[in-house]
C-alpha cells in the first residue's frame, strides 16, 4: 500500500525518499542526510497529529522548490554552455560562444543535424539536447513546468523559438 513510513498516512501521492515512502508532510521535514533520515523514519508519528498541517499545506512544498529554482539552487548538472559555481548556474564563457554558433548555424545554414553535429564535435542527440534546452534562454524545467530561472541566458527567446520552429518543420523529434 501507499502508507507513509513515518506516520502511516495513506495517500496515492506519497513520494519516495531514500527508498522509503513518505507523505508530503513527512517528506517536507525529512533530513537530507541518509543517517539522519533513518533515525527520522524510525521515530514514528501518528498521522492524525499531522492532519492540521495537511489541511493547510497545499502547495507549500512546490512553492519552496520554485523559490529554490529562482535562486538558481536546484540544478545538479550544468548543461553545455554553463558551469556550476557555489551551487549556482553561471555561464561558461568559452562554451557560450559555441552554443550561440550552433543555434545560428542551425537556423541560417542549410545544414543537416548530422553535419552540424560533426562540425561542432557532438553526437546528433547531443546537438538536439542543446538546441532544445530551455536553460539557454534563462529558464529552468522543474516538475514538468518551465520556470524563469535566475541565470543568464545564452541566446534570445526569439532565436530559440525560431530554432524550435525549424526543428519542428523538419520533423526532427
Ligand atoms: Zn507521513
Amino acid at each position: 500500500m501507499n502508507k507513509c513510513e513515518k506516520c502511516s498516512y495513506e495517500d496515492s501521492n506519497n513520494l519516495k525518499r531514500f527508498d522509503k515512502l513518505l507523505c508530503k508532510i513527512c517528506a517536507q521535514f525529512s533530513p537530507d542526510n541518509k543517517e539522519d533520515f533513518e533515525k527520522y523514519i524510525n521515530e514514528k508519528l501518528d498521522w492524525q497529529t499531522l492532519e492540521s498541517f495537511r489541511k493547510f499545506q497545499t502547495n507549500k512544498n512546490f512553492i519552496g522548490m520554485e523559490k529554490k529554482v529562482k535562486q538558481g539552487n536546484v540544478i545538479s548538472r550544468a548543461p553545455f554552455g554553463y558551469k556550476i559555481e557555489n551551487k549556482k548556474l553561471v555561464l561558461d564563457l568559452g562554451k557560450k560562444l559555441k552554443v550561440q554558433k550552433i543555434f545560428m548555424d542551425f537556423l541560417e545554414k542549410d545544414i543537416s543535424l548530422n553535419k552540424l553535429s560533426k562540425e561542432h564535435g557532438f553526437s546528433v542527440n547531443g546537438i538536439k539536447k542543446i538546441l532544445r534546452n530551455f536553460t539557454n534562454i534563462g529558464k529552468v524545467k522543474f516538475n514538468g513546468q518551465i520556470l524563469q530561472g535566475n541565470h543568464e541566458p545564452i541566446i534570445s527567446s526569439e532565436l530559440f523559438n525560431k530554432v524550435q520552429n525549424k526543428l519542428e518543420g523538419l520533423g526532427i523529434k
